[in-house]
This record gives C-alpha cells, sequence and structure tokens, in this order.
C-alpha cells in the first residue's frame, strides 16, 4: 500500500530511543486498510499542544492507526519481562504497541505517544498484534473516567477501526488506541535485565528513571535505594486511590504496573457495585489472586521485584543490598495506609485526624462486608444523611445494625471536626463519585458501538463520566445499581 503523503509535526522528542539502545527494536506498524476515526480527545490534544488544525479526520486517523511514516516519531517496540499471576515471563514486550515517540506538552512535561493494536512485532509471540473495538472503547472509557476521579492515569488519545476483521471468539471489528502516558517503564522493564544479570544495563534504566521520573534523586549517594523508596510512595499512593473509588485492576503482573505510578493497561478491570473484599471480575483470576482487597498486598508484592532487580546496584554486598531493600519495601505499608486513611477521612467528611480514625474506617468496611451494600451510593449518601436522614444509606444495608452502631461513632466524630456542615457536604461530594464506569452502562455502550456501530451511549457514558462529582438533572440512571437481571459481572483480557 503507498503511504498516504501526510504532513504533520507534532515535535516529537524521542529520550528513549536515543538514550536507551537495545531496550527496544525499531519497528513500523501496519498499515490500516480503511482507518476511521471513532474518538479524538480534544482536551488531551490541545494539552499536549499537538498541531492538528491542519490535518484532516482522515489523516488523524491513519497517523493513529500506525504504519504512517511521521516527521521526527521513531517508532519502536519495547522490550520486558513479567511475573505473570506469580509466574514469571522472561521475555514479553510490546507485542501488539508501539511506542510512536515522546512529546513535550505545554507545561513542560514529558508523554508517550503510543499505539496498542498497530500489528505483530518482534515479541508478538503466537498473538496476531491487533486490538478490537470492543477493549480498545472499554480502554478508554476506564481510562479517562480514572483520570475525572483524579486517579493517575495513562490516557486514551484516539481510538481508531482498522477496517480489518480481527479473530477473537469470532471475527470481530479491528481497532487502535493511541495512548499517552508519563512513560512506558515497567517494573518488568527492570526485570527482563535483571533476569539476563545485565547490570550495566540495569543501571542504565535506573538512571534514565531517574532523570525521567525522579529527578530529585539525581547525585544521591544512595539514588537506587531511594528509587525504591519512591516508587513505593507512588504506588502506595495510586493503590489508596484505586482502592477509594473502588477499581479492581484484575490483572497486576508486574509488566502492567507503571515506574511512574499511573494506572496501566485497563484490560479486564472493573468498579465494583456491591462491596466485597473478595471481588474478582476477570474471567481467568480463578484463584482471586487480584480481589479488591488484595490489590495493596500484590502491589508489594511487584515493587519486590523491582527492587530485586536493583540488588546489585544498591549495595555490593548482597546480604546488605537484601536488608537495605527489604527495609524500604516493608515501608509501602506504612505508605499505604496513610495515603488510604487520608482519603477515607475525606470521603468521611472529616478535616482534623485522630488517633482512632483508623478503627473508625475498618468499622465502616466491616459493616459493609456481606451486606450487598452498594460502595459508590453509600459514601456518596453518606452526605446527605450527616443531618439525621439516614433512611437511604440504610437501606443500601440487608440488615443496617453494624452500620447503625457504626453510624452513632461516625456521628460523635463528626461533633469533634471543625468544619460546618455545609463545608462538610461540600468536601465529601468533591472525593465520592456520584457517577462511575458502573458495569452495565458499560457493557450497554460497548455492545451498541460494536454490534450496531451506534455510538451514542458510548459519546453520552463519556460525559457523564467527565464530570463524576458532580450531579445533573436527567442522569439519574447513571448513579444507578445494575438491574437484578444483569447478573454477575465478567471481564476478559481482550486480547
Ligand atoms: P497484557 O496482559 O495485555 O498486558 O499483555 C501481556 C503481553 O502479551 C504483552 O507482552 C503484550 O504485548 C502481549 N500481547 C497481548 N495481546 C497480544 C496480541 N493480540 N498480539 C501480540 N501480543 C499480545
Ligand atoms: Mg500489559
Amino acid at each position: 500500500m503507498t503511504q498516504p503523503n501526510i504532513n504533520a509535526d507534532f515535535n516529537f522528542n524521542n529520550s528513549y530511543a536515543e538514550q536507551l539502545e537495545g531496550f527496544y527494536v525499531p519497528f513500523v506498524g501496519d498499515q490500516a486498510p480503511n482507518p476511521e476515526l471513532l474518538r479524538l480527545n480534544h482536551a488531551l490534544v490541545e494539552s499536549l499542544g499537538l498541531d492538528i488544525k491542519d490535518l484532516s479526520v482522515d489523516d488523524i486517523a491513519a497517523i493513529f492507526s500506525g504504519g504512517i511514516e511521521l516527521k521526527g516519531s521513531r517508532p519502536l517496540a519495547q522490550v520486558y519481562a513479567g511475573h505473570q499471576f506469580g509466574g514469571f515471563s522472561p521475555r514479553l514486550g510490546d507485542g501488539r504497541a508501539l511506542l510512536l515517540g515522546e512529546v513535550i506538552d505545554k507545561n513542560g512535561e514529558r508523554f508517550d505517544i503510543h499505539l496498542k493494536g498497530s500489528g505483530r512485532t518482534p515479541y508478538s509471540r503466537g498473538g496476531d498484534g491487533k486490538a478490537v473495538v470492543g477493549p480498545v472503547l472499554r480502554e478508554y472509557i476506564l481510562g479517562e473516567a480514572m483520570f475525572a476521579l483524579n486517579v493517575p492515569t495513562t490516557r486514551a488519545l484516539a481510538a481508531i477501526s482498522t477496517g480489518e476483521q480481527v479473530f477473537r471468539e469470532g471475527m470481530s471489528p479491528g481497532a487502535v488506541l493511541a495512548r499517552v502516558a508519563s512513560s512506558h517503564i515497567r517494573v518488568g522493564t527492570f526485570e527482563y535485565f535483571a533476569s539476563q544479570n545485565e547490570t550495566g544495563k540495569v543501571k542504565q534504566l535506573a538512571d534514565y528513571t531517574i532523570q525521567r521520573h525522579f529527578s530529585e534523586l539525581q547525585g544521591s549517594k544512595d539514588c537506587y535505594l531511594m528509587l525504591v523508596r519512591a516508587v513505593c510512595k507512588r504506588q502506595a499512593e495510586l493503590l489508596a486511590r484505586w482502592m477509594c473509588v473502588g477499581f479492581v485492576h484484575g490483572v497486576m503482573n508486574t509488566d502492567n504496573m507503571t515506574i511512574s505510578g499511573e494506572t496501566i493497561d485497563y484490560g479486564p478491570c472493573a468498579f465494583i457495585d456491591t462491596y466485597d473484599s473478595r471481588a474478582v471480575f476477570s474471567s481467568i483470576d480463578h484463584q482471586g489472586r487480584y480481589a479488591y482487597g488484595s490489590q495493596p498486598q500484590i502491589a508489594q508484592w511487584n515493587l519486590a521485584r523491582l527492587a530485586e532487580s536493583l540488588l546489585p546496584l544498591i549495595n555490593e554486598d548482597s546480604e546488605e543490598a537484601v536488608k537495605l531493600a527489604t527495609a524500604e519495601l516493608n515501608t509501602f505499608s506504612e505508605q499505604y495506609q496513610s495515603s488510604w486513611l487520608a482519603g477515607m477521612r475525606a470521603k468521611l467528611g472529616l478535616a482534623s485526624e485522630e488517633k482512632d480514625d483508623l478503627n473508625l474506617v475498618i468499622d465502616l468496611h466491616k459493616a459493609m462486608q456481606g451486606e450487598n451494600v452498594d460502595f459508590t451510593l453509600l459514601f456518596r449518601g453518606l452526605s446527605s444523611a450527616i443531618d439525621g436522614e439516614t433512611s437511604t444509606v440504610r437501606s443500601l444495608f440487608d440488615k443496617p445494625d453494624s452500620f447503625d452502631q457504626w453510624f452513632v461513632s461516625w456521628s460523635e466524630r463528626l461533633s469533634r471536626d471543625s468544619l460546618k456542615n455545609c463545608e462538610r457536604i461540600h468536601l465529601m461530594n468533591s472525593v465520592n463519585p456520584i457517577y462511575i464506569p458502573r458495569n452495565h452502562k458499560v457493557e450497554e455502550a460497548l455492545n451498541a458501538a460494536e454490534k450496531d456501530s451506534n455510538f451514542a451511549p458510548f459519546e453520552r457514558l463519556m460525559s457523564v463520566l467527565s464530570k463524576p462529582f458532580e450531579q445533573r438533572e436527567g442522569l439519574e440512571e447513571y448513579a444507578l445499581p445494575a438491574p437484578k437481571d444483569f447478573g454477575p459481572y465478567k471481564t476478559f483480557c481482550g486480547t
């Protein structure tokens, strides 16, 4: 196929390609037979400063589906390894993805522009290198919902259908997602070189990572140990945010954990509806390894794999290195707890801190467990209950006895907090969303788009989720739990 002549200049500035030779293979994506733009994230285009004013919709679709030579772009597939469900895969890498290049946004921050579904690469193993419309739009919805909920995340830049049919369970329409991330350096990127005893390469990657994400550590004597500490802190904050909004990632393999602390790779993820610490949605997570309540421990387990990879840089004496790294890893639980507690205090409308707050929060979770209580509606409803109108929140519980007891303790605690009621309601409603991507609404939007090419439900859902804290008239159905006949929800990796 001939290259369309597209004159685009995104001012690429490619530090990974330039500084990390040997960490990727240069590779060009497939040219899509009939690329069509399904959605473009205009706000993100604007904030990245991408000049698209002279580009047609068709040009944009062609650019973000791959296979186009773009000025300044050095497309490449990154190599990484990963622990998948606890077992080590020594070589994964971008099997259906490409880094198009990096851009510097309007605030001077560096971002990767990355394509997912752009064709086979040397890391594809048995896969076809493709993605399909449903999972691409799913990543679009979930990622943008997380962004609006103030959770650090990679973001969707564009979704393009390729005009190709891709074989999954049957034939499905092919698609590419263009996404943006602070970087695509993963725990698994370090594991790849460490497992091959390439200490020089691990050091090169660590130095690059520090320069790109933790520049405050540059020049510090213990910078590699401090890197472990800094990544633990970012992940602890991220996990606390996931837990506070009820997000289940579903496939927290080490290749799906970024060093930057952004949520990445929205595959079989979902938000909990009824609170259950054992909630699992992914059809392949049979043991519940990545259940909602297990996520913080899994994050720590993944971080241990990062620390292991860095051991030779931490200290020449391996025993000493293990001792130092373990001490850092042990800070994770405390960091996580303090971030989670801060998030939960805000959710409960507390501006002050008391020693017993942790117990208050834990008691609420105990009261929720086994009660089929809708997590999102409960927290949102609490702001209306502070004046004593408790019937709505009580009705969310099968048996509200434990909740009633808890409510007394919470009311007493509120009486010792300085906020006025109106300030408290404002605080609570700014952190307890009313609209989350409810599973039945996500499915409704994806079905209409995939089966009937009807994008109206998708567009409406995106608009609802863009302001998750602001109650709006006419959107009542988006705040409701799934109808009973929706049944238990299962998600698939979507590969
Ligand atoms: P994931 O679980 O989607 O993060 O992917 C795990 C690994 O499988 C990564 O190395 C992906 O690049 C690779 N992979 C997933 N789907 C495909 C596909 N359809 N073709 C080739 N590689 C894939
Ligand atoms: Mg992945």
